[in-house]
């Protein structure tokens, strides 16, 4: 499989294959304190390589913004989907299936998103809240830099995945100022798209 375009679309109806994985991941230094609580500093959060700048460039211009945040999730195998989804399901049974994405539907598999956390008087936070200054930030500037909110409050029905102020997705500049403006999200563009009612 090639690379998968910065644009595609990847929800519960549109799934990766089980064996797919992006072939130029890089490893982020952003996370000392991850919830993954990785013992392999190899095993730091990775992302694409060709998005890695857009979020260094990111993250700086937030800092100057006096927003601080770092990047908790990038890229996770399908089959670390699968550990995920089993453990939360022997901590929560089936609301786990409506907590947390099947494998396959997991935009972490693409390389292509990322979910936030932060510091707040230097305790490691990763429970981001729509209302934090940090999510507020970025949900209204990530554009800027090619991200969107990828599972807005009240998409849910659209989206099929929860409110998810943590988590960015890289669509490129051009598509990601289009949906930031029209407040659409990605399945809409593409159901939009593939009917030809795309303005
Ligand atoms: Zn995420």
């Amino acid at each position: 499989m090639n690379e998968l375009p910065i644009d595609i679309l990847v929800n519960k109806k549109n799934l990766l294959p089980r064996n797919y994985c992006p072939k130029n991941l890089v490893v982020t230094d952003q996370n000392e304190n991850n919830f993954h609580k990785y013992k392999d500093p190899n095993l730091k959060p990775m992302v694409r390589a060709d998005i890695y700048p857009y979020i260094q460039l990111m993250i700086n211009d937030a800092k100057r913004d006096g927003v601080e945040f770092i990047i908790d999730s990038g890229y996770r195998s399908y089959n670390y989907q699968q550990v995920l989804l089993d453990n939360l399901i022997k901590e929560k049974g089936a609301e786990a299936y409506t907590l947390i994405a099947l494998p396959g539907s997991s935009e972490h598999q693409t390389g292509l998103a990322i979910d936030i956390a932060y510091y707040h008087n230097g305790v490691y936070d990763d429970n981001v809240k729509g209302e934090d200054k940090e999510a507020i930030w970025l949900a209204n500037n990530s554009y800027k830099y090619g991200f969107i909110l990828r599972y807005p409050k009240d998409k849910e029905n659209i989206t099929g995945f929860q409110y998810e102020p943590w988590h960015f997705r890289f669509v490129g500049l051009k598509l990601a100022e289009k949906l930031y403006k029209t407040n659409m999200t990605l399945d809409e563009y593409y159901s939009k798209k593939i009917n030809n009612t795309l303005v």
